[in-house]
């Protein structure tokens, strides 16, 4: 059993077989083979490595002619490792003594070597483990010919392990067949992670290097709630992730019978809960758990997801689709945020030359610098506001002048959409996403001017602590609880309550039943949250008063570690909801 620990990011615990992506997404169909079968099977695999070992050395002479003997070294490493008796001796004692199939004993074979190699604290031999690897693709893509599946046609449930998945390959994902998934590098507020919560797929991520030694095909349980993910679990391992899921199940299903409940405190404060989406269906999760409208509809995933840009009415019959579904409530749809770790493929030459993405050409600035696509996008928006009650916010907004600019271009489409006698809505409230500390500074100036401001607490975090939101390695400095973070969300209410315009958090601080007494303290009454956790905000919201929670956001306020307030916020909420804390 291998036991190893990540980020939580997407909640629920899940048991299944292993599909290993590595850059060429193969899966090991079967893990045994039956005692008879052991023969023909051997035969298969010594057939494959005969064929592998003569494509090897036919591209060795091939290289050799054309560009040098230097060149062609590389493939007698690969001959050299193929022809390895210790090699072809464990393959073969794994198909004979332990039954395995030949694709399973191949990886697994390999797959220790390789990770023997990176273990061995040299360099070079660390990098040469690639040469392992491609061995390993060779004598697959051999053993497996057709039988090649990729991610987009699984037919079997599976848990994916991966070094990486980008937000496009996630968005591809089908939450029948992916269980779960867990990779080795992300983190909290990543966008891969934040999708999971959208496709509702448990997950974890940042598990640091550890794949190397896994195949595919082994039995792994992913717990999403505790960041663990575990490798051929034994008994006693199996039987507490049974009860952890019969006890989660018990929880969500009494919260569920209280979706329709209004959320209000018990002195009676009402508490707008929204949800986040990234996809027009996810509307649906919102209304079936009472959310009070969407407070953050992501729409660039509407470029990530295919392979050609959006037109006007692909966008039109998106934001359609979610106005009409939610009736009179409000829907907040944020202008495009391409950029950082959101970048289509097809346009990805375009930002090659940034060293640093997360500060370079990214939301709002993008759409200022690319006026006929973010006019394309307005326009939908405009169209299909007469179908709800739709408002219109721009992300990443740093400066006056950018906000300025963006209502400015907001204005000329309606001019456009006049002169064409294009059905649309004029007077939809504008706001803005308050996620860089140049807004939080003059928020002041900007509550002047927008209708009202939404909290990204995910980039505040990344922009006011220094600290990549996708990066492991920084993960642990990384706190929605950072005193720095409490004030900055309390200069935003301050200086909006000043001008009686309304604040929403809509990063996922506020999908975390543990800060929900401390932003309801600070006065914030608009959460807006990935939809699966919208049952545990409003249970949290019918547990407290709001005295109750002023005392509480007053006493995080006076301690001075992010480490100090998030555990005094637990312990809070394990008092106020005690199943909730898992
Ligand atoms: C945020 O930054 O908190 C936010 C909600 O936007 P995104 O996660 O899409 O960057
Ligand atoms: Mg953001």
């Amino acid at each position: 059993m291998q036991v190893r620990s990540g980020i939580a990011v997407s909640p629920g615990v899940v048991v299944g077989q292993a599909l290993v992506l590595g850059s060429e997404n193969f899966r090991i169909p079967k893990k045994f083979v039956s005692r008879d079968a052991v023969e023909a099977e051997l035969l298969r695999f010594q057939t494959a490595l005969g064929h592998v070992c003569a494509d090897i050395e036919e591209h060795e002479i091939l290289v050799s002619e054309k560009m040098g003997e230097r060149c062609a070294a590389i493939f007698s490493a690969h001959l050299q490792m193929a022809r390895d008796p210790k090699v072809v001796g464990e393959v073969e004692t794994l198909i004979k003594d332990s039954k395995y199939s030949p694709e399973y004993a191949v990886s697994r074979t390999l797959r220790a070597f390789a990770e023997q190699m990176q273990n061995l604290g040299d360099q070079y031999l660390a990098e040469r483990a690639v040469d392992i690897f491609d061995l390993e693709k060779r004598l697959l893509r051999e053993l497996l010919g057709e039988r090649r599946e990729e991610l987009t046609n699984l037919t079997q449930p599976v848990i994916i392990l991966a070094h990486d998945l980008t937000p496009g390959e996630t968005a591809t994902l089908d939450p029948k067949y992916v269980l779960g998934f867990a990779t080795e590098v992300g983190g909290h507020t990543s966008h891969t992670a934040i999708l999971a919560g959208a496709l509702e797929i448990p997950a974890v991520v940042g598990l640091g290097r550890c794949l190397a030694g896994v195949s595919g095909g082994e039995t792994v349980i992913l717990d999403g709630d505790h960041g663990q993910v575990v490798i051929d679990p034994d008994e006693p391992t199996f039987k507490r992730v049974k009860d952890s899921q019969a006890r989660n199940l018990r929880v969500t299903e009494r919260l569920e019978s209280l979706d329709k409940l209004d959320s209000a405190t018990q002195d009676g404060q009402r508490v707008h809960v929204y949800g986040n989406i990234e996809f027009p269906e996810e509307v649906e999760h919102c209304n079936k758990r009472g959310a009070d409208g969407v407070g953050l509809y992501r729409t660039e995933f509407l470029y990530l997801g295919g392979n050609r840009e959006p037109s006007e009415e692909d966008h039109f019959t998106a934001y359609s689709r979610v106005l009409k579904a939610c009736g009179d409530l409000p829907v907040v749809i944020r202008t495009l945020d391409i950029g950082a770790d959101k970048v289509p493929a097809r346009i990805r030459d375009r930002f090659a030359d940034s060293q640093n993405p997360m500060l370079g050409l990214r939301s709002i600035r993008l759409s200022l610098q690319s006026t006929p696509l973010f006019k394309v996008q307005l326009r939908a928006v405009l169209r299909a506001a007469v179908h709800g009650n739709a408002r219109i916010m721009f992300p990443l907004v740093s400066s006056l002048l950018e906000f300025r600019q963006a209502k400015m271009i907001l204005m000329d489409v309606m001019e456009d959409l006049e002169d064409e006698g294009i059905d649309f809505r004029r007077n939809l409230p504008i706001g803005m996403m308050v996620e860089v500390p140049s807004a939080i500074i003059l928020a002041e100036e900007f509550a002047r001017e927008v209708d009202f401001f939404s909290i990204g607490t995910n980039d505040l975090i990344q922009y006011t602590l220094a600290c990549d939101r996708s990066d492991p390695s920084v993960a642990h400095l990384y706190r929605s609880g950072d005193p720095s973070i409490l004030r900055m969300i309390q200069m935003v209410l301050k200086a909006a309550d000043k001008h009686g315009k309304p604040v929403t958090v809509c990063g996922q601080m506020s999908s975390d039943p543990r800060f929900v007494p401390l932003l309801l303290g600070l006065g914030l009454r608009n959460l807006s949250a990935t939809p699966h956790s919208i049952p545990r905000l409003k249970e949290v919201v019918r547990n407290i008063s709001i005295p109750e929670a002023e005392r509480i956001a007053a006493h995080a306020c006076t301690l001075d570690l992010a480490r100090d307030v998030e555990h005094y916020l637990l312990g809070e909420l394990g008092r106020l909801c005690p199943d909730l804390v898992v």
